[in-house]
């Protein structure tokens, strides 16, 4: 198996080097040249497998024989074992032909641990392999800091800066974040927004003399191992509830931001998983539901939801999707980069549309309706919803029709978005891995939100 860029301009590397490379370095996305097919009878069989064991079988595909078959089997385990649940991502039935596939019983309760950690564990034996010490650097909004620090936290060659923007999550994302106490983890709090983090962390990755120095890696949700592991649960959840009913196809319907999740389905999908249609759910940062309704892609003014991990304006893993709606012509699609790049948008023509309305449907749901949904579930069924697993419910009551069978991803515990759920009065116990967080001190650093001032940490931390 061998991956490529989107943009065409890199061919040929292999699954470990595409880890390390995050983003192409033509400024694309990664995907495999070719997706794997996986036959009907091989489908049958894997139904039965534990998640490890189907996890496995799929990572194979794009691992393709470069880490050892005892050593990824290893690897999968000591991810997985992390998680409070014995199926690691439990499929609950909510009401007739209505599913959930709850992905928050990792180490910090929202469904980027599914990924963050294998993707850690992964970082860690390349280090070990290779003898090189990886310097992760990101910057978070949020789950995705908690979850990388989760994911690296303890482990051999590997050492983690994180920043996020002071005072700007929520509370139980800040402790999950900050009170890890582990040499190899860092915690910038910056004076400034996520946005500021974000472009700061773009600069130092394009300064590349820094970059190498440090054996800079990147944890956000273009690489293609992050992807690839959340591609698992789709096959798992499929299996799980045709244990129960005779199914021939179902939907899903994704809380989406990044447009990560959701591709994983895509990619679960042209894989051979019998899946019918893919609802993408939003919130009021609408750009995805708007590019599905009507062919245009195109930033809308930045809004703060209730679903604040969603709360976001350009989907860094659309491209990956475009080359396919392209026909996987890299061409094509830096074309159309091009023009998004220059013109602030991006356009497709109507047989394209066609396509991507076959390919997904969408509902963008606003602050209001999320709310009403947890209140309603809440009071009709007794099942809490986190706010985002609420926009994904929300969708799937638009956009699925009855006789369908659903499954809506529930990407956070409610726990770490109670300030939402107290909008609903609705009082909810915590976790008592959440509640003990309150009382364990936190170890951080606040820094202006400058660039010289963050190399400054960074080459203090990193050496
Ligand atoms: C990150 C996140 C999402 C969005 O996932 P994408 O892969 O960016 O589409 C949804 N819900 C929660 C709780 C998240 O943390």
């Amino acid at each position: 198996m061998k991956y490529i860029s989107t943009r065409g301009n890199v061919s040929d590397i292999g699954f470990i080097d595409a880890v390390l490379m995050g983003l192409a370095t033509d400024g694309g996305l990664l995907v495999p040249e070719k997706i794997p097919q996986i036959p009907a009878e091989k489908l049958q069989a894997m139904s039965k497998l534990t998640y490890q064991e189907l996890a496995y079988e799929i990572i194979s595909y794009y691992v393709d024989g470069e880490i050892p078959e005892n050593e990824l089997k290893e690897l999968i385990e000591k991810s997985y074992g992390t998680f409070r649940h014995p199926e690691v991502t439990p499929v609950q039935k909510v009401k007739d032909n209505m599913y959930v596939l709850e992905l928050f019983h990792g180490p910090t309760f929202a469904f980027k641990d599914v990924a963050l950690q294998f993707l850690g564990n992964l970082y860690s034996y390349i280090a070990k392999k290779t003898g090189v010490t990886i310097n992760i650097l990101g910057a978070t909004s949020g789950d995705t800091g908690a979850s990388a620090i989760e994911g690296v936290r303890g482990k051999e060659g590997i050492r983690i800066c994180i920043l996020h923007p002071h005072g700007k999550v929520s509370k139980v994302q800040e402790l999950q974040m900050t009170t890890v106490h582990d040499e190899s983890v860092l915690n910038l709090a910056i004076k400034g927004t996520f946005d500021d983090g974000q472009r700061m962390i773009k600069e130092l990755f394009a300064d590349l003399e820094f970059k190498n120095k440090y054996h800079l890696r990147a944890i956000n949700s273009i690489n293609f191992a992050r992807i690839l592991a959340q591609t698992v649960y789709y096959f798992y959840a499929y299996f799980q509830v045709a244990k129960e009913k005779d199914i021939k196809s179902l939907n899903f319907s994704v809380p989406t931001g990044n447009f990560g999740d959701i591709f994983a389905g895509y990619l679960a999908k042209r894989m051979g998983l019998p899946v019918d249609k893919l609802i993408v759910a939003t919130n009021e940062n609408n750009i995805l539901e708007r590019f599905i309704k009507d062919g245009v892609y195109q930033p809308g003014e930045f809004r703060s939801t209730y679903s604040p991990s969603m709360d976001i304006q350009v989907a860094s893993n659309f491209e990956r999707y475009l080359y396919y709606l392209l026909d996987e012509n890299p061409g094509a699609v830096t074309a159309l980069m091009d023009q998004f790049k220059s013109e602030g948008k991006m356009v497709v023509n109507e047989e394209q549309l066609r396509q991507v309305k076959a390919d997904f449907a969408a509902h963008g749901v606003e602050g209001e309706e999320c709310l009403q949904t947890i209140s309603k579930y809440y009071a009709e069924t007794n099942y809490l919803l986190d706010p985002h697993t609420s926009c994904g419910i929300a969708a799937y009551e638009t956009c699925n029709d009855s006789s369908e069978v659903c499954v809506t991803l529930a990407t956070a515990h409610p726990a770490k978005f109670n300030e939402s759920i107290e909008r609903c009065d609705i009082e909810q116990t915590f976790p008592e891995q959440i509640s003990q967080l309150f009382d364990k001190p936190q170890y951080l650093e606040v820094v202006e939100a400058v660039n010289d001032e963050i190399v400054r940490k960074l080459e203090k931390h990193f050496n």
